[in-house]
């Protein structure tokens, strides 16, 4: 008999988990005013809000912690972590910061002015915030076929090049780069695919324009490439992520994704001008450039991290377990974002609530009933997530209405998805009684849906 497929690690040390019954859910969801991201940690059973931080470190990453050199300035922990990072990227210049949003707030402050135009594939909320928060404008140049949630394509996370070129035409000298993201989170941890990464870049440089990845999930990204491209059937992640690099200028990273720690980012950069600017806006944000927000220690456990997340066998553990829970998902015909992306699944609440109008947020209201439902917390990426217009102020329904069913790396095991696909089935069996969703009652007017506040209708 063949063997199956198992985890490449095993447990060390294990943290209890606490179930809930509904009645407790109903009150602790109506006190976070319907918004998951008000629940405190325990009150939730299983919580796949995101795999941002959430990871378990491996024991190389913790005994590596106590080696952390704390040295206000030119810490040994410093050039660890940079010679990591030079050596896995190909890039020249490194800015440590505390997490991704702190790398594109120090490197877009240098670079972003009122009026600029940023396409990307699919801009992250902060990424998006980040651009439109000093006056410029994202424009989202994701390939057509992300849009249709039941199409099989390999690489739905690619860059539309015929949408590309036409906003690098219509705005010559006012683009200050494009971003690339790998995976493309957005539209469901979709993978980029070599050829287009080659392409977009090639495109950009045609006109003149840089391409800063975004790289929280480069390692997901690599291993798609080399699962599904041809030609990297042999490569190692290592050299396949060398070659990914090799067509950009610079990378905005945050770490508590594929670097597997709680905390940390960092800019890399091969161009000398962008790292001399950046580094004048690091000392005042992050602190000073062999530290930015970090401690030494901090540094250390991620050089550790991104040099283990970049061996297969780690990221074939991973992928295998979020596939494992799409093929449940499957068995019960409940509709996602397929084929099933690398940290996690986007199921598609336009088709699993066709009851609820877009004004009362599908996604949103499909998150609720999820909490009250198992005590799973999943995290709405959709309408309210897209915010509003930031010149008409309208609600964004354009795009996709996503739950977010987020895996931490190397947290749970298959018999969680279990139960996570099994609340989802209940969910879905009983879809068309769902027919009121939820109503904003307070929002900010940037990335609102971390603290908004919301009513849910006819209860
Ligand atoms: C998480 C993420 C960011 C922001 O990073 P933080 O560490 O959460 O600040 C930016 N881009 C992408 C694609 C991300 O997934």
């Amino acid at each position: 008999m063949e063997l199956p497929f198992a985890e490449s690690w095993k447990i060390k040390m294990v943290e209890p988990i606490r179930k809930s019954t509904r009645e407790e859910r109903e009150k602790w969801l109506a006190a976070a005013h319907n918004n998951v991201f008000m629940l405190k940690a325990e009150e939730v059973y299983i919580d796949l809000l995101t795999d941002s931080g959430t990871g378990a470190m491996s024991q190389g990453q913790w005994s590596a912690m106590m080696l952390g050199d704390e040295s206000y300035a030119g810490a040994t922990s410093f050039y660890k972590f940079e010679s990591t990072v030079k050596k896995l990227f190909g890039m020249r210049y490194v800015i440590p910061t505390h997490q991704g949003r702190a790398a594109e707030n120090v490197l877009f402050s240098y670079l972003v002015k009122p009026g600029m135009v940023v396409p990307g594939n699919a801009h992250f909320d902060t990424t998006k915030g980040h651009i439109e928060a000093r006056g410029a404008k994202a424009i989202d140049v994701t390939c057509d076929e992300a849009k249709d949630t039941q199409l099989e394509v390999p690489f739905k996370g690619n860059v539309g090049l015929k949408k590309l070129e036409k906003v690098l035409k219509e705005n010559k000298g006012n683009v200050p780069f494009m971003v690339l993201t790998i995976t493309n989170n957005t539209v469901g941890g979709q993978p980029v695919s070599m050829k287009n990464i080659r392409e977009t870049c090639e495109l950009c440089h045609k006109y003149g324009v840089p391409v800063n990845m975004d790289s929280a999930r480069f390692a997901e990204n690599a291993y798609f490439i080399k699962t599904r491209e041809k030609g990297y059937e042999n490569k190692s992640i290592k050299e396949i992520t060398k070659e990914m690099y090799s067509y950009v200028d610079s990378m905005t990273m945050s770490a508590k994704k594929d670097a597997i720690v709680n905390m940390g980012g960092f800019i890399a950069t091969k161009k000398k001008d962008w790292y001399e600017g950046a580094k004048s806006f690091c000392i005042p944000y992050e602190g000073f450039i062999t530290y930015g927000g970090l401690a030494g220690r901090d540094l250390e456990a991620l050089a550790v991290g991104l040099d283990e997340n970049t061996e297969f066998d780690m990221l074939q553990t991973r992928i295998h377990q979020v596939a494992y829970l799409a093929q449940k998902l499957d068995e019960y015909g409940i509709p996602y974002q397929r084929p099933a992306g690398g940290h996690a699944i986007f199921l598609d609440a336009d088709r699993i609530l066709p009851n609820i109008p877009k004004e009362e947020f599908p996604a949103q209201t499909m998150t609720c009933e999820l909490y009250l439902e198992a005590g799973i917390r999943a995290c709405e990426i959709g309408y309210l997530l897209a915010d509003r217009d930031p010149v008409t102020h309208e609600n964004r329904f354009g795009g996709l209405d996503f739950v977010r069913l987020c895996i931490p790396r190397r947290v749970y095991t298959d018999n969680h998805m279990d139960v996570i696909a099994a609340a989802c089935k209940n969910l879905y069996d009983r879809r068309n009684e769902i027919t009121r969703g939820v109503k904003i009652t307070w929002e900010a007017k940037l990335m609102r849906h971390f603290t908004v506040q919301l009513e849910r209708l006819g209860k």
